[in-house]
């Protein structure tokens, strides 16, 4: 028999929510406004939500829900969710626990995510690997030797809070100079409304790769990535996100800048980055394959 896991991928905007079977497969998946999920409370939102669709799908082998925020080391508790009001110190996983006759785990979104990369880009899975996603922010996730690293408290991997010497940018997290200030799709948003505020955020990269701004913000993306292969030396690289998504991002280019940056010979003679080819499930499969790793 085989097993089926739901799982949920709560954003700022949208949360989704599925049910994956062990073999990966999407029998069932749904769309939820978060707003709309918070209005009487995030918490009871959730556990009305899972409570419905526990009931529906009948028997479920775990629950594994990815948030837009740092989680504590036991995958229980959010810890802090700057993008999803209401969500940062709830005891999550307690609260689903209360409506559901299955394990339920909590992970910050990327940890799942890059999961699912590794599985789909046909990486093995005993192996390390660095996942970097560029979107609003700067996410990141470690896989070493197989396994999700979490940290002492939960909070490895927060590279886009690496803070950067001589600058002054408040970031979202409370902090002063943050890396993903500059270095990820806030900052591209607010150059361009500043700079090229006729110019269509989607085409940024088509009409202004060259300008001194981006060519910035490329840097501070290239350093990013190369930060954390030099400190760990992974056997792979994973770049995703919605920014090298974009129409004009130069892949190739981007995987030059990053070499430029890392020390040599190794990891820059033999580094291997990807990039992430995320889609809409891409959360939801990441949570069964947690779920079914343990
Ligand atoms: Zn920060």
């Amino acid at each position: 028999m085989s097993k089926q896991y739901l799982c949920l991928d709560i954003g700022g905007t949208n949360t989704r929510i599925g049910v994956v079977s062990d073999g990966l497969g999407v029998t069932a998946s749904a769309i939820e406004s978060t707003p709309a999920l918070a209005r009487d409370g995030i918490g009871a939102g959730l556990q009305g939500l899972v409570a419905s669709w526990a009931a529906r799908v009948g028997a479920i082998d775990g629950v594994a829900v990815g948030v837009p925020a740092t989680v504590d080391a036991a995958c229980r508790t959010v810890l802090q969710a700057p993008n999803v009001t209401g969500l940062s110190g709830l005891a999550l996983a307690d609260l689903l626990d209360e409506v559901v006759d299955a394990a339920v785990l909590v992970e910050k979104d990327v940890n799942l995510l890059v999961l699912s990369d590794i599985h789909d880009l046909g990486i093995d899975p005993q192996t390390s690997v660095a996942g970097v996603y560029f979107g609003t922010g700067v996410g990141n996730a470690l896989v070493l030797g197989g396994r999700v690293w979490h940290g002492a408290h939960g909070v490895a991997g927060e590279l886009g809070h690496v803070p950067q010497l001589g600058r002054s940018e408040r970031c979202g997290c409370g902090n002063v100079g943050c890396l993903e200030c500059f270095g990820g799709g806030h900052h591209l948003a607010s150059v361009m409304g500043q700079r090229y505020p006729e110019t269509p955020i989607g085409q940024a990269f088509v009409r202004h790769a060259d300008a001194p701004e981006l060519q910035e913000l490329l840097d501070a993306m290239a350093i990013a990535v190369a930060t954390e292969a030099n400190i760990l030396d992974p056997q792979e690289v994973i770049v995703g996100g919605g920014l090298p998504l974009m129409e004009g991002f130069d892949r190739e280019g981007f995987v030059e800048r990053v070499r430029g940056f890392l020390r040599k010979p190794y990891p820059a003679q033999t580094l291997s980055l990807h990039y992430s080819r995320q889609g809409q499930l891409s959360g939801l499969i990441g949570g069964a394959l947690r779920l079914a790793r343990g």
